[in-house]
């Protein structure tokens, strides 16, 4: 236990974290220059595609100082807002954190949300510059920006890059020197943080976890204490560059367990493993059941696709267990699902997924956040989409989620920066100069003006160099109403969105511009209409199309004048009939497009 060292890396997306724990693992020779595919750590491939870690994992290293073996384990966190309670367990499971910043951008939003969590948590900082080996490295003044932030002196930095290898050794050293070894006691009842999990289509899920007191034994009858479940530890084990069987593992160990659990959402990240014949007296703290936060529809293009879609996400469920479903129908859309992500990234992310794993083509509708509802007649409900609020008679009011966030930005951008976020009801909690040229402001803000063209926006206006993270702080109440768009008279479900009283008619009218540059012309007119209840707030028309392309088939015979509308139909992916106008997949996101 006294040479065991857990650590994890805290640092903006980008900054390095990857490249550098790559650098560790190589000169600690955990890995072998042959099997050294760039950035281990990220394996998915949608990871590596879009150079983000979505998931997080670990890795054990061995490393040799004075004649003395340490056992190094690195826990890496994802790197996006979307998974912070993730982020919040693995640093739970550490003692100390490597603070990565990028000599040639200074301090990010990240970094700071994260550091957080890590001071929050007490783990040992190590601040470390980033990329010292590029031309435009500024390290005096991100020097004083981390001493700013952490309180830490000049020397304490340790200048690396992950490109050179420089500062790698020291880096090491200085985990062993100052990182403190675990704390727990070997012979107490087991007690071990469940930090994260992976599924695994032939071994089931495994979970990874931190032995905070106590020994596991290969064989062992465990209990996870929250979801109250029983399970044989089949095999226990190690995390090196693949999984390493182990008979026993005890207090300060970093592991993972597989006992035959079928589907991801039985493992709870956060939860505590215990043995069932001697449990512990409580379950670790600080956990917490995690709930989507943004819902969108999927609907198959297809209608006869519905089972499969079905199939596909059940798939998807069983080795991601922050994704909900429950069937709904739309009038406009069909029978499909109403989604719940922890956020756009997670959503962004399962599209793909159904795409490229399950070839699902599919319709997806403007996301949203829950909304608590207060009923005239007392009564609370949450409600998952627009289309399902109450009737208006029947609501006394509306609450809605609210995030705090850290927006930091070049000094130059601030004013913009401000008319955005008060321009999506935001309120300035804080504003802080970092150094003359940066500053940090905390807003509050409704979630639900977040998942509309927040972050487009955002990093438009800063020329991509402003940065933002954000956590959740509860509800409050807002004045919301609902916008509904008509089609031709028809009202299409699948277009309505909730939206703030003051903002609805501008949006009214923005969504019937933006609908109808969307939306292809077709044989006949066809009227867009927003409206709020009864009323209608702004009107657009399609003009028809003059030409009729079966048109030259007339006279003809049937079957090529059928060939050629089967031939439009192929060529009409994404496409909805909607009444009888044809709907592209864009134009049911159209919300989010509004400029
Ligand atoms: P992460 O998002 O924090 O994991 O960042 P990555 O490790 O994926 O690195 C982001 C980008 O910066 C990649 O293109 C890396 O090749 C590059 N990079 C990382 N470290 C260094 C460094 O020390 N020097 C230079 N020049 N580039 C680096
Ligand atoms: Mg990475």
């Amino acid at each position: 236990m006294k040479n065991i060292r857990n650590f994890c890396i805290i640092a903006h997306i980008d900054h390095g974290k990857s490249t550098l724990a790559d650098r560790l693992l190589e000169v600690t020779k955990t890995v072998s220059e042959r099997d050294m595919k760039a950035q281990v750590l990220d394996s998915m491939d949608l990871e590596q595609e879009r150079g983000i870690t979505i998931k997080s994992h670990a890795i054990q290293m061995d490393y040799f100082q004075d004649d003395q073996k340490y056992v190094l384990n690195l826990i890496d966190t994802p790197g996006h807002v979307d998974f912070s309670y993730e982020v919040s367990r693995s640093i739970a499971a550490c003692e100390g954190a490597l603070l990565i910043v990028d000599a040639t951008q200074g301090i990010q939003a990240q970094t700071i949300s994260n550091l957080y969590l890590a001071i929050e948590h007490d783990l040992e900082i190590i601040p470390i510059m980033n990329k010292m080996d590029l031309p435009n490295a500024m390290p005096e003044v991100v020097e004083d920006q981390i001493i700013d932030l952490i309180g830490c002196k000049h020397e304490d930095i340790i200048r690396a890059s992950g490109k050179t290898g420089e500062g790698v050794d020291e880096i090491l050293e200085r985990i062993v020197e100052v990182v403190p070894s675990p704390v727990g006691d070997p012979e107490a009842p087991l007690q071990a943080l469940i930090f994260d999990s992976v599924f695994n289509s032939f071994r089931g899920v495994i979970a990874y976890f931190k032995i905070v007191n106590g020994t596991i034994n290969q064989g062992d009858l465990v209990k996870f204490v929250n979801t109250q479940k029983e399970y044989d530890a089949d095999e226990i084990g190690v995390l090196r560059l693949g999984m390493e069987k182990r008979k026993i593992l005890s207090t300060g160990d970093v592991g993972y367990i597989i006992s035959g659990i079928k589907a991801a959402k039985e493992v709870k990240v956060g939860d505590t493993i215990t043995h069932k014949a001697k449990p512990c007296e409580k379950a670790i703290s600080g956990f917490e059941e995690v709930k989507p936060m943004v819902f969108a529809g999927v609907y198959p293009i297809d209608a006869e696709d519905y089972e499969d879609l079905r199939a596909a996400m059940e798939k998807l469920q069983l080795n991601d267990a922050s994704l909900t479903f429950e069937p709904e129908s739309s009038a406009a859309l069909g029978f499909g699902f109403r989604c719940g992500f922890l956020g756009m990234l997670h959503m962004e992310i399962i599209q793909e997924r159904l795409d490229r794993e399950f070839d699902m083509n599919v319709i997806t509708t403007v996301p949203n956040v829950s909304y608590k509802i207060h009923t005239t007649d007392g009564e609370e409900v949450t409600v998952y989409n627009p289309s399902g609020l109450p009737a208006s008679t029947t609501i006394e009011d509306i609450e809605e989620p609210y995030i705090r966030s850290q927006i930091i930005t070049k000094s130059d951008f601030i004013g913009q920066v401000m008319t955005l976020c008060l321009d999506k009801r935001g309120t300035l909690v804080k504003q802080d100069y970092l150094t003359t040229e940066r500053t940090e402001l905390t807003f509050d803000l409704p979630l639900g003006e977040i998942v509309f063209d927040f972050y487009d926006r955002l990093k438009s206006i800063s020329k991509g160099y402003a940065s933002f993270d954000y956590h959740m702080i509860g509800y409050k109440p807002a004045k919301l109403v609902r916008l509904d768009i008509l089609l031709n008279g028809e009202m299409v479900d699948a277009l309505s969105s909730l939206i703030h009283f003051d903002n609805a008619y501008p949006m009214g009218r923005r969504m019937c511009e933006k609908l109808k540059e969307l939306i292809p012309r077709q044989q006949f007119d066809i009227a867009i209409q927003a409206a709020i209840g009864a009323k209608i707030i702004a009107r657009e028309t399609i003009k028809a199309v003059r030409k009729d392309v079966t048109a030259k088939c007339y006279g003809g015979d049937i079957s090529r004048k059928r060939k050629l509308l089967e031939k439009q139909k192929k060529g009409k992916k994404r496409m909805k009939q909607v009444g009888n106008v044809e709907v592209p997949q864009k134009a049911f996101l159209a919300v989010l497009k509004l400029d």
